[in-house]
């Protein structure tokens, strides 16, 4: 596989770009090969600059769920370049994308657009805390919910209670209210509650974590802590950046039938582009300016072009509901296939058309499970095939993403790939 190109781009990246990447994992450093330069991506297949072709299984880590390129996509958002790039003032779009998010998820009844899924979920803790008039967030360990500084901490083992920092340049007073419990487990969340009373704002989940790996909720977990936050007069926010549009429409709150306090959104629902959004209740975002007294605002925010690419992406999505039922059929067989590959050695874990192929047996449920994972195991996996055409998430703790525009025979081509290197 010729790589030329890609590492001599690389080596130009490192001198002005930090670790030549815009974004850490796309470095490759877990799994020690040179990334990948890519020159164009269409439908399930991205070329890099070396002219391979791959079968895309990272989808732009989440939002390619149509493929890449898709001409209706491609096409509307071409007639709003036309229309202007930015104006900084409200459109018609912005208006039908918040009428179709509430209605495809009826808990958001009210939303704000932002530009990713790291301004999502601080704007909606911030919201949360002014609602609540409490500082204090539970968090899980091993959910990621973007670098703001407040949520970058999964705190030590023997530390449920006390939050240091994961990244330099956080100051530990900015995470001091951040509190760490463990994803599957009611107790730790309980204690959490129990040892800080009136003081809790909001319990922030992935409701399917895809961070660690994907990693299922058992249940009646998330049903747990829509009791649990209640009864404390907390909040729960789902940070569906991931599950929402993936799972279903309606997201994981639909899948799981639980209606949470606010619901943070990226990837899928900016089509492609960057865009976020938070939303909730109408009582709790009346909380924010100009309506109420939590500030937040952006330049770019609600940005026609990023607006277009997500409107015209769900609206397809809205259409064809169907979408769902073949993603799931082929992620299913993807994981039936790696499961029997594997025999004990593995251990996968599917839901719709989010999976993760952990190396190691014995089942995943937890962060401790997914941790154990034997990391040099998955970079030989990725290495033989990225080598043999299939273009993976370049670590462990990501998700495989399938996307509608994956064939039978990229399915098919997949499983024999991955069954020629599970069965060496
Ligand atoms: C990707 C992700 C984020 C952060 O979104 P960005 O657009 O990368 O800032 C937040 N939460 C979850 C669950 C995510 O997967």
């Amino acid at each position: 596989m010729k790589e030329k190109r890609s590492g001599e781009l690389f080596e130009r990246a490192k001198l002005h770009i930090p670790g030549g990447v815009n974004s850490p994992v796309r470095a490759y450093g877990a799994v020690g090969r040179i990334p990948r330069f890519i020159e164009s991506a269409k439908g399930a297949r991205i070329t890099d600059v070396d002219g391979n072709e791959y079968i895309d299984y990272v989808c732009s880590w989440g939002p390619g769920i149509l493929g890449s390129a898709h001409p209706e996509v491609v096409g509307a958002v071409q007639k709003a370049c036309e229309d202007g790039l930015t104006y900084g003032a409200p459109t018609e779009k912005e208006v039908e994308l918040a009428e179709l998010i509430s209605e495809l998820m009826p808990s958001m009844e009210v939303s704000r657009l932002v530009n990713s899924g790291t301004e999502a979920v601080m704007s909606a803790i911030r919201t949360a805390r002014g609602y609540t008039g409490r500082d204090k967030i539970i968090k899980f360990r091993g959910c990621y919910h973007g670098h703001s500084d407040g949520l970058l901490v999964k705190a030590g083992s023997a530390a449920l209670t006390t939050s240091v920092p994961d990244s330099a340049g956080v100051p530990e007073a900015d995470t001091v209210n951040t509190l760490i419990a463990e994803f599957n487990d009611e107790v730790s969340v309980a204690e959490l509650f129990l040892a800080n009373p009136g003081n809790i704002a909001a319990v922030i989940v992935e409701p399917v974590p895809a961070n660690m790996g994907v990693v299922l909720p058992k249940w009646p977990f998330l049903t747990f802590l829509r009791d649990i936050t209640n009864q404390n007069g907390a909040l729960l926010i789902f940070d569906e950046v991931i599950t929402g549009f993936r799972l279903g429409l309606g997201g994981a709150q639909e899948y799981y039938k639980i209606q949470p306090d606010l619901t943070t959104l990226g990837k899928i629902v900016g089509g492609g582009m960057p865009l976020g959004a938070y939303g909730g209740r109408r009582e709790i975002m009346n909380m924010v300016s100009p309506v109420g007294p939590v500030y937040q605002a952006g330049t770019l925010s609600g940005n026609p072009v990023a607006v277009t690419a997500g409107l015209t992406t769900l609206r397809i999505l809205k259409r064809d509901p169907a979408i769902y039922t073949r993603l799931e059929e082929k992620a299913r067989i993807l994981a039936d296939a790696a499961r029997e590959a594997g025999e004990g050695d593995v251990s996968v874990n599917q839901l719709g058309s989010l999976m993760s192929i952990f190396f190691r047996g014995g089942g995943v449920n937890d962060y401790e499970h997914a941790v154990g994972s034997d990391t040099d195991a998955y970079a030989a996996y990725f290495g033989y095939m990225l080598d043999h055409g299939i273009y993976l998430a370049p670590s462990q703790f990501e998700a495989m993403f399938v996307s509608d525009a994956h064939t039978e025979e990229d399915i098919m081509k997949t499983c024999e790939v991955m069954r020629g290197y599970l069965q060496m």
